[in-house]
């Protein structure tokens, strides 16, 4: 039988936090935190009043021979290899209550944060299978009262990040971060329109 099983952060995990992937592929570079247009100014006030840099770029834009209209931005990673959230207070002895580094603007944090580990992948809503928590899933399903908030929080990104009109192409910005082993492997920093 298949048990439902409560949402919460595995003991000590900061995992979504530090660890950032390739998306797509190797070929696009890691990719940051999802930003939506309206949160770009917002984080650009929160890294000022917390003293953190953060490095803010395009990460989905629709047009029809270029990009014409940016619908997502991107908060990449602190370290070079693009992993890291600056906002993470990974040098702090500070804990979360789950034991992990803590957010220094948790209050404030991105649609993004507050979704994951919900993640919509070809038109479904599903667990990331990154998470440590959605990994160690293999026998129960997680209890949907439990992902209350994120599903909002997907909802509102899901409202702001599609595109209405099919004339369009969509167009991905590679970021040409990664790995040093993996930078041969990446398009030069900028858009590359969807296939
Ligand atoms: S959401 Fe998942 S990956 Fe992120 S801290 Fe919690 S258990 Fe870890
Ligand atoms: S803004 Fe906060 S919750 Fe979001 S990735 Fe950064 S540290 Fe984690």
């Amino acid at each position: 039988m298949i048990m439902a099983r409560e949402f919460g952060c595995i003991k000590g995990c900061s995992d979504c936090c530090i660890v950032r992937e390739y998306y797509p592929s190797i070929r696009f570079g890691k990719i940051g935190v999802l930003l939506l247009p309206d949160e770009v100014p917002l984080i650009e006030e929160q890294a000022r009043l917390n003293g953190v840099a953060v490095k803010i770029v395009p990460r989905i834009a629709v047009g029809r021979d270029a990009p014409e209209k940016i619908i997502a931005y991107q908060m990449m990673g602190k370290n070079p290899d693009g992993d890291l959230c600056p906002f993470l207070a990974a040098e702090s002895d500070a804990r979360s209550p789950h034991g992990g580094f803590t957010c220094g603007i948790y209050e404030n944090r991105p649609a993004a944060c507050r979704a994951y580990p919900l993640v919509e992948s070809e038109g479904t809503v599903k667990l990331d299978d990154h998470c440590k928590f959605c990994r160690e899933l293999s026998t129960a399903t997680a209890d949907a009262n439990s992902l209350r908030g994120e599903a909002e929080a997907l909802k509102t990104i899901k409202e702001q990040v599609r595109v209405e009109d099919d004339s369009h192409n969509v167009w991905r910005y590679a970021t040409a971060t990664g790995r040093p082993e993996d930078i041969g492997r990446m398009l030069p920093e900028g858009w590359v329109m969807e296939e």
